[in-house]
């Protein structure tokens, strides 16, 4: 009957080689990810206004993003800019 003790920890190992190789996928639940888009406001330098990001347009230099209200204060920005 030693066989069956074989067996079982053979079962054993796979099992616990399955589990450290794939651990169980915990429910997921919902991460606490900071919530980054629909909150945010972003400041227009060009009409000195606070806007939501969704609804702002941007301009990027270098590691600089400026938002704007508007296609009229990016090209008012983009002009006095260059
Ligand atoms: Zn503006």
């Amino acid at each position: 009957m030693r066989i069956i003790i074989y067996i079982i920890l053979i079962f054993l190992l796979y099992r616990i080689a399955r589990a450290l190789l794939f651990p169980k996928k915990t429910p997921v639940q919902q991460k606490n990810e900071p919530v980054l888009h629909g909150d945010e406001t972003v400041f227009d330098p060009i009409c000195q206004s606070y806007l939501p990001k969704t609804e702002a347009l941007s301009v990027r230099n270098g590691n600089d993003t400026t938002y704007f209200c508007s296609e009229e204060c990016r090209g008012k920005f983009l002009r006095t800019a260059s």
